[in-house]
């Protein structure tokens, strides 16, 4: 099923409705390999768009092998006669499309699937991936570790930005958001966690199968599985927002009943600043991982054995910046980095510590011929993606620089519009201008030029 969304314009559904007036007849030729994010050429595919993925998979911890068959229904935005999906690692047992068997190749991180007979555009389809191995992490130069990565006692998927295609079968674009459903069997003893809501448990032959379904789109590199022992926690914040944690039993120092409720005070706080919770659920999952980094992984990001307050802040923020409102391409990062940096300095200040001008004052003090200035935030480049400074600093800088110049309440009426008017939907940096120009009625383009798009320190904030 595709996702219902409202006729505005978004990146993903652009393409969609523009390639739904063109004429239907015509030749049926191969979907591009990638979405055509410069910044990762291959991630993500051409020629349709993903309603949703049902992934079912088995876990043994003892042999580290899976055996999985994940489900995908797309709907075909060009007549195709064959297509991509991105996918790494483990060995395929069959490909059908639509029920019938379908050729495949592997080219790299490619799987090339040609259905039996083409697919008219606009057609929705069905393709089931049944597949066995080991899968592997990849090794990111700057992250560490991301995708399917084995733990102690099971195993935790971490994807950013481009890892599920290391356990499953996916169009790995922030782009291309789908609806997820789960269903994870382990070995007796152990739990498995997603995204989502729980949908059942179910007992057989020693083993347990765990389910879980999202009701909203979710980009794919959110999609998390965490399996292993588990303490969990299922409750409700005061404000109502349903909460799961979840907490491996050797991190000794995490206290699961604080987390539990730290998680519960946080979304609600954000609720309070940035508007509605968008999901069903919020929650965490604490794991004793080997990654430097915690992930907001849809509904329940994942903290790699620290718990700390404020990194609760960042992820949960996430859940409106980067998960609800998702980057159109990987250069729109800042959005999501920017903002849950600047969520970190409104708690703060909220709660008895520096002010967001202060935080702004120290950063900006920083020279202006320091190299730190010279990379875009609003282009950073695939490099850059993640650089503290210029994404995380800057970004959140940059958010501070428009509160002063368009002043306190104009500024809130930005922040909390623009999750409101791209809930579930992908937006980018001139999404973002012409939203904020808009709710301010003021000219930013100078503005945005100089903190977003010019590699120099921009000039100090002036109310204007
Ligand atoms: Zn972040």
């Amino acid at each position: 099923m595709l996702p219902v969304l409202p006729p505005v314009a978004s990146h993903g559904l652009a393409a969609v409705l523009t390639a739904a007036v063109l004429p239907l007849s015509g030749p049926f030729t191969p979907g591009a390999p990638g979405a055509g994010d410069p910044y990762f050429p291959n991630a993500g595919n051409g020629g349709f768009d993903v309603g949703s993925y049902a992934i079912s998979l088995a876990y043994t911890p003892k042999t580290r092998r899976i055996a999985a068959t994940t489900r995908i229904t797309a709907t075909a935005t060009q007549n195709l006669s064959r297509f991509d999906l991105d996918f790494a690692g483990n060995t395929i047992g069959s490909v059908t499309v639509d029920g019938a068997r379908a050729r495949y190749r592997r080219d790299g991180g490619e799987l090339v699937i040609t259905p039996a007979r083409g697919l008219p555009q606009g057609h929705e389809f069905t393709v089931a991936v049944t597949y066995h191995g080991r899968p592997g992490a990849n090794k990111d130069p700057e992250l560490g570790q991301t995708g399917w990565i084995r733990t102690k006692d099971g195993a935790v998927t971490l994807s950013q930005p481009v890892g599920s295609s290391t356990w499953f079968p996916v169009s790995d674009h922030p782009s291309d958001k789908a609806l997820f459903s789960y269903a994870i069997t382990v070995p007796k003893g152990l739990r498995a966690l997603a995204n989502g809501e729980p949908a059942g448990i179910a007992a057989r032959h020693g083993r347990t199968t765990y389910r879980w379904r999202s009701s909203h789109p979710m980009a794919p590199y959110l999609a998390m599985v965490a399996i292993g022992r588990f303490r969990v926690r299922d409750g409700r914040s005061p404000g109502g927002v349903r909460t799961i944690t979840a907490v491996d039993p050797v991190l000794t120092d995490v206290n699961g009943a604080k987390f539990q409720r730290d998680t519960a005070a946080v979304t609600d706080w954000e609720a309070r600043t940035f508007g509605r919770f968008p999901f069903r659920s919020t929650g965490g999952v604490a794991d004793d991982v080997d990654v430097s980094y915690a992930l907001e992984t849809q509904n329940r990001p994942v903290y790699p054995g620290t718990t700390d307050r404020i990194i609760l802040v960042h992820e949960l923020a996430h859940q409106w910046f980067g998960d609800s409102v998702s980057v159109a391409r990987w250069k729109d990062i800042w959005l999501n980095e920017g903002f849950a940096t600047y969520a970190e300095w409104l708690w703060t200040a909220a709660h008895g510590g520096k002010s967001t001008a202060q935080r702004f004052a120290k950063l900006y003090a920083k020279p202006a011929s320091d190299k730190a200035w010279t990379i875009r935030t609003g282009e950073p480049g695939q490099r850059g993606m993640f650089d503290g400074f210029a994404i995380y600093d800057r970004g959140a800088m940059t958010l501070e620089a428009l509160r002063r110049t368009v002043g306190d309440k104009a500024f809130f009426r930005v922040l909390r519009g623009w999750p409101a008017r791209f809930a579930g939907r992908n937006a980018g940096s001139t999404d973002f201008v012409a939203f904020a120009e808009r709710e301010t009625g003021k000219d930013l383009d100078r503005f945005f030029d100089a903190w977003l798009f010019t590699g120099a320190k921009p000039p100090a904030p002036q109310p204007s």
